[in-house]
Parts: structure tokens; sequence; C-alpha cells
């Protein structure tokens, strides 16, 4: 019997290993000059919009859809909630846990960037921004802080007036975000609740340093989610 075509919405560990599990197709935004590719078909670029998806889930013949995007993908996440229905398919969202605040840490949870942006000066002077290049110009206004900034590719104006930028994809390990934040002197860190590997959160803990922990958007009501990858997995097999 020919397996489903199932359409993975990609750019995420999660994203890949659900395609190294499953014959799928994934769709990675092209964001990134070189991608981590899953394994099995890949496409990649936007579809154009909510009824560019509705229309390439008609043309492709998919018989269902797996959202692994990153949780900070909300315009992704919201079409995929819009489209699938309008094409009568059926969409699950995959998403990692958010991140819990342990013993020893000191978190400013946020409910956005402009919201990060606002607290940062009364928290630190030298930030450790890990949020993606495309949330830098957030803080593009905080003259009084100086900016370490890492992304997997070089931001773009406007950025903050005092910045220097690491170019880095992780995971990385403990001992390297320790002497990261040590090389720097940092004392704030600033990051989106990304969930998963987590070192850097290890390493502030470790050496005291506050965080502020941006919120994730809200998920659209009604879709169904899963955790883990292997929940997903038995969603596609249930298909049929
Ligand atoms: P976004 O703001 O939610 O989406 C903007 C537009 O990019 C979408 O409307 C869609 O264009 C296109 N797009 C996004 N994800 C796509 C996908 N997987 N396949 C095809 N088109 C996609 O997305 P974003 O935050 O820029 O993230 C882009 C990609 O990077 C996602 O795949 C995400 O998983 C990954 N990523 C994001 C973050 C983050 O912090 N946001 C972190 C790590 C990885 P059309 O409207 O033309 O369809």
């Amino acid at each position: 019997m020919p397996h489903l075509r199932v359409l993975v919405l990609g750019g995420t560990t999660e994203g890949r290993a659900l395609a190294g599990r499953v014959p799928v197709i994934s769709s990675l935004a092209g964001r990134t000059s070189a991608p981590l590719l899953p394994p099995g078909e890949v496409r990649i670029g936007g579809f154009g919009g909510v009824e560019g998806l509705v229309r390439y889930l008609r043309e492709e013949r998919i018989r269902a859809v797996v959202d692994a995007t990153h949780p900070f993908a909300a315009t992704m996440t919201g079409h995929a909630a819009l489209a699938c229905p309008v094409a009568g398919v059926p969409l699950l969202v995959l998403r990692r846990p958010g991140w819990t605040a342990q013993p020893g840490d000191v978190w400013h949870r946020v409910p956005g960037l402009a919201a990060a942006a606002d607290v940062v000066p009364g928290v630190g002077r030298r930030v450790f921004l890990t949020t993606g290049r495309q949330s830098i110009a957030a803080f593009a206004g905080l003259d009084g802080c100086w900016f370490l900034s890492r992304s997997v590719e070089p931001p773009v104006p406007p950025v903050p007036r005092q910045l220097e930028v690491v170019l880095g994809r992780g995971p990385f390990s403990l001992g390297a975000e320790r002497e990261l934040l040590l090389r720097h002197r940092i004392d704030v860190l600033v990051t989106k609740d990304s969930g998963g590997a987590a070192a850097k959160l290890d390493a502030a803990r470790a050496l005291g340093i506050p965080v502020v922990m941006v919120d994730r958007p809200p998920l659209p009501a009604g879709v169904p989610t899963a955790g883990t990858v292997d929940a997903a997995v038995e969603w596609i097999a249930q298909l049929g």
C-alpha cells in the first residue's frame, strides 16, 4: 500500500527527526543559506500565504500535515491552522515542551521581544542575545547596553550601536557556554522559550546570571498538539 502523503513544516530538530522516522515531504522556509536538510523529499520556500498553502495541499494531494516549525514561527503555524481545514487535511502541531525554571534560576518572563527590550536595561548592561537574527531589531534602541548576539546568519540593520556578533548553530556544550559568558562578562541572557537543549541556561544558572525569557506565542485554538516525535509518528500511523 502506498504511504500517505504527509507534509512536515520543518526547520527544527523535531522536524528532521520525524522525517527520519516516516516518509514525508519536509518544507523549509529557506531562511538560511546552508540549511540542515532532513532526510527524504524536501521543498524550500514559502507557499504564498494561506491561499498558497491550500493550493499546494490540493495540488500535491497531501493527506496530513505536521506543523513541526519552531515555537516562535507563529505566522506559519497560523497559516497551517487556517489552510488545513479548508483543504480538508488533518493537522497536528508538534511542539517540544518549553523550559521550566529550576532552583538557582533568576528568570524574568516577558510576553514578547518588545517587553524584553523594556526590561533588559534594568537587569544588566552586558547582554547575551540568543533570540535569533530577526529579533535583534527590537533591541536596536538600547544605546546604554553592550550586546553579544549569536545567530546562524549575520544580522541585518537595524542593530544595537554596541554589538558584537558571533555566528553559530547549536547545540552548544555547557563548557563552551560558560566560557563565552565569562569571557564577555555577560550579566544578562536573553532567550526565547524555545525548549530543547539548554546549555546556555545551565551555564547562566551556574554563574548566577539572570535570564530574560520571552514567552511563546499562543497556539491557534482547537489544533491537536504532540510534545514528542514518537507521538507524532503514532498520530500519522493511526491515520492509516
Ligand atoms: P514565520 O514568521 O512563522 O513565517 C513567515 C513566513 O515564512 C510564512 O508565512 C511562510 O511563507 C514562510 N515559512 C515559515 N516556515 C516555513 C516552512 N517550514 N516552510 C515553508 N514556508 C515557511 O517563520 P519564521 O519565524 O521566520 O521561521 C522560518 C523557519 O525557521 C521555520 O521553518 C521555523 O521552523 C524555523 N525557525 C524559526 C525560529 C524562530 O525563532 N522563529 C528558530 C529556529 C528555526 P508563506 O506565507 O509564503 O507561506
